[in-house]
Formats: structure tokens, C-alpha cells, sequence
């Protein structure tokens, strides 16, 4: 069911806009001033779509702390098979640290403290989908699942608008990188919000 997830876009309308990407085999869209109208909306929300929901807000709050304290705008929880919030972090590159991404520390430190089959249980919840170092990691470490709020084609078209210089890496989505690892993003309800962290970020 994750899989038609971003068809579930707040709005009306037919079918749903290209967010960068979309696992689902019927969806033709390529572009995003494209609409989709080969996967229906759904218009129920179930409880697990509620939950998720729930700690991408929570990750939204994470990366505008960790904007509030120096850092980039991202932010990240690590949630059990059982629902249970297990860790939280932001980014925290403001140290020097180009590297300390929330995703990568979540993922070590599901390693250091949980069994194969906890984390293979496992949720990783981000505001923006990781870059290739974090889901690397994702993927050493046996992480089951993913869910992302805004993508990373969507990171890189801001940028761009912003003036920013690009990303220092060739752009690898989490679908390309992780297949055999269930990914759920990016929800448009999020998009505005984190655009605007960025773009504080990029511009101050
Ligand atoms: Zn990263």
C-alpha cells in the first residue's frame, strides 16, 4: 500500500503531480508539470499512513532546530517495528563536519543497539531523502524501511533556484541505491515548509 502513497497528495483533482519519483508500476508521469492520471487518489487515509505522518512532523521540527542552531535543514527518527520512537537527530554539520547527516548517526546507532531483525523492522523517518553516503549506510546496516518527506530531485531544483552551489556528489536517489528496501516519499503537504528552511539556509 506504501506504494501509492505520494498519489495521496493534499488537493483535489485527478490523479497527482510527479514529485521526483514513483515506484508505482502504473505511474507514467516523467515530468512535473505532468499530472498522472493512470493511479487514482486514494481519499482514505489508513493508520499506519497517519503514523507516518506523525514522525515525518516530528523530522520537520528536528531540521528547523537544527536550522535554529547553524545547522542544514534536516532531521531525522528512528522508529521500531512497534511504532516506538527509538532515536532522534538533526543534522549537525555546523560543527565542521560535512558528514554529520541525521540519517547516518540513526543508522549507526540502530547497529550498535538493535538486532538484525529490530532494524530490519525498523523505520527511518527524514525530512529530505538521504544522500548516497546515509543510504549506504541505510543498507549496511539492514534498515528495513524508509520514509522521506522531500526528495532529492526536489532538494537539487532548489538549489538551483537558490543560487547554491550543487550538491558535491552524481545525485543517486534511495530507490536507485536501496531496491530491495521499502521507500515511502516525498508527501507534497511537506514541500513548502522545508523549501523555505533551505532557502533561509542558502540565503543568509
Ligand atoms: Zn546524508
Amino acid at each position: 500500500m506504501y506504494h501509492i502513497m505520494i498519489h495521496d497528495s493534499i488537493g483535489s483533482g485527478r490523479g497527482h503531480r510527479f514529485e521526483g519519483s514513483c515506484n508505482d508500476q502504473r505511474c507514467r508521469t516523467t515530468d512535473a508539470r505532468e499530472t498522472c492520471e493512470a493511479v487514482p487518489r486514494r481519499t482514505v487515509m489508513t493508520e499506519s499512513d497517519a503514523a507516518d505522518i506523525t514522525h515525518l512532523r516530528r523530522c520537520v521540527e528536528l531540521a528547523r532546530e537544527a536550522v535554529e542552531t547553524g545547522n542544514r535543514p534536516f532531521g531525522s527518527v528512528l522508529v521500531s517495528g512497534a511504532g516506538e520512537i527509538l532515536k532522534e537527530d538533526h543534522n549537525r554539520t555546523g560543527s565542521g563536519d560535512p558528514t554529520a547527516h541525521p540519517e547516518l548517526a540513526l543508522a549507526r546507532w540502530a547497529a550498535l543497539n538493535l538486532s538484525k531483525a529490530e532494524r530490519a523492522a525498523a523505520t527511518i523517518y527524514t525530512s529530505g531523502e538521504h544522500c548516497p553516503m546515509c543510504a549506504a549506510a541505510h543498507g549496511w546496516c539492514g534498515i528495513g524501511r524508509a520514509v522521506f518527506a522531500t526528495s532529492t530531485p526536489q532538494l537539487i531544483a532548489w538549489l538551483e533556484e537558490f543560487g547554491a552551489p550543487p550538491l558535491p556528489y552524481k545525485p543517486v536517489t534511495m530507490r536507485e541505491l536501496l531496491p530491495h528496501v521499502e521507500i515511502v516519499g516525498p508527501f507534497e503537504a511537506f514541500a513548502a515548509e522545508i523549501k523555505a528552511m533551505h532557502e533561509r539556509v542558502h540565503r543568509r
